[in-house]
């Protein structure tokens, strides 16, 4: 074998209840598929850890999850790299040399696209959108990973990043990478969200359906952050159910956690647009951000703001992380559960009762590091988790534990 070979793209066809034209490049087989999905135990007698489910029990609702958390190990793990796999199947058959892409001091998105950029050859580049005025990032959560896989990292502040818009700050520090090295630049847009990124969650919807063919979801849950999962959920979603290969459409809730829910549903209907979708022969829908608007709902789930928590987000993710083992991340999918929960699920349990809940984790647990002394200062954290010094060479050769 070629030492290669792995790095080739694959031919990629679609799903068959797919009539949409994929991208021609293919596909990478970067991320660890399928990803684990499983119910999440409600009761539990043993511990009161879980009162957090318990009302969902009450109501016979069961809470499963999609662990996209789990695509990979620390480096490009989360719902990003889906999308890298048809992005960078792009670059490479295009020789392009090197990668840049965009986002927030802590972009789960460029962490993932500079891991795997290394992993097919591609020197990574990231704008990073910091109030630092310095030029030092730092290296917690994401960053560390940023660093270690040695990206080149040029930062804006927000108000440059408003001014310009980030499609300019790409476009421009592309043109002076490719002016003042030999390199080759592939251009990808924040998140990964557009025509082609977008196929990877079009793809997991397949993925799916094939690992739960006897249990149908009423309700599928997200966090909705660029637009590029939930523009490829739904289509994956809707497609199917038209075509056969779902007996039961099922709620979509995406929960936005920046800007708000009329700029999703557009930005959703331009990538859409994009991959060749169309309404023009369906009576139906007036437009294809209407077909969007029928088939998903989007929640304001941004709080405070994109990535700034407030303590009740975090003592979720706490409770959460108590009653289940999972660490939920402060900014996406943490705040998307929070949200859904407190504003559509509690308030509306009675709507619930007897369905079936599908919770996809999109991953994002570095960004807890950037949240530690926020965890340690307003959420119970450290009250439920003690920690006692140990009197190794006292009474009871340190073994009393009683106090
Ligand atoms: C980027 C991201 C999202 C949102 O996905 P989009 O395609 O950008 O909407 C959700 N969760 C995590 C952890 C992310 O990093």
């Amino acid at each position: 074998m070629k030492s290669t070979a792995f790095l080739l793209a694959q031919a990629y066809s679609p799903p068959s209840w797919c009539p949409l034209i994929p991208p021609p490049h293919g596909r990478l087989s970067l991320a660890h598929l399928p990803t684990p999905l499983y119910p999440l135990l409600t009761l539990n007698h043993h511990h009161d850890n879980n009162k957090l489910l318990q009302p969902l029990a009450q109501h016979n609702i069961a809470l499963f999850v999609k662990r996209d958390d789990m695509t990979g190990g620390i480096e490009w793990s989360g719902n990003k790299i889906r999308k890298l796999e048809f992005l960078l199947a792009d670059a490479v058959s295009k020789d392009y040399s090197a990668v840049l892409t965009i986002g927030g001091a802590q972009s789960n998105h460029c962490r993932a696209t500079a891991a795997a950029a290394r992993r097919v050859g591609l020197e990574p580049h990231l704008i990073l959108r910091t109030p630092t005025t310095s030029d030092d990032v730092g290296t917690v959560g994401n960053l560390l990973m940023d660093r270690l896989v040695g990206s080149h990292i040029y930062t804006c502040t927000p108000g440059e990043y408003g001014r310009l818009g980030s499609e300019i700050l790409v476009q421009r520090v592309a043109d002076q990478i490719e002016r003042h090295t030999e390199h080759k630049v592939y251009r990808i847009p924040v998140g990964g969200s557009n025509a082609i990124g977008t196929w990877g969650y079009l793809q997991a919807v397949d993925e799916i359906i094939q690992q739960q063919q006897e249990t149908t979801f009423d309700h599928i849950v997200f966090a909705c952050g660029s637009g590029g999962t939930a523009a490829g959920i739904v289509l994956g979603y809707a497609l199917a159910y038209e075509h056969g290969a779902l007996q039961r459409m099922p709620k979509l809730h995406a929960v936005g956690v920046c800007d708000d829910p009329d700029y999703f549903y557009s930005y959703m209907a331009q990538i859409a647009v994009d991959m060749g979708f169309s309404v023009a022969n369906n009576d139906k829908y007036t437009s294809v951000e209407d077909y969007l608007r029928q088939h998903v709902t989007l929640h304001q789930g941004k709080g405070r703001g994109y990535a700034v928590s407030t303590p009740e987000e975090l003592q979720f993710s706490v409770d959460f992380a108590r009653a289940t083992g999972i660490a939920l991340d402060p900014v996406y999918s943490g705040k998307a559960l929070y949200h859904f929960w407190t504003h559509v699920l509690q308030d509306n349990m009675a709507l619930f009762t007897n369905q079936n809940i599908l919770f996809w984790h999109t991953g994002g647990a570095l960004g807890l590091y950037d949240k530690c002394s926020e965890l340690e200062e307003s959420t119970s954290m450290l009250n439920g988790s003690p920690c006692q010094k140990l009197d190794v060479y006292g009474k009871g050769n340190g073994l009393d534990i009683s106090g």
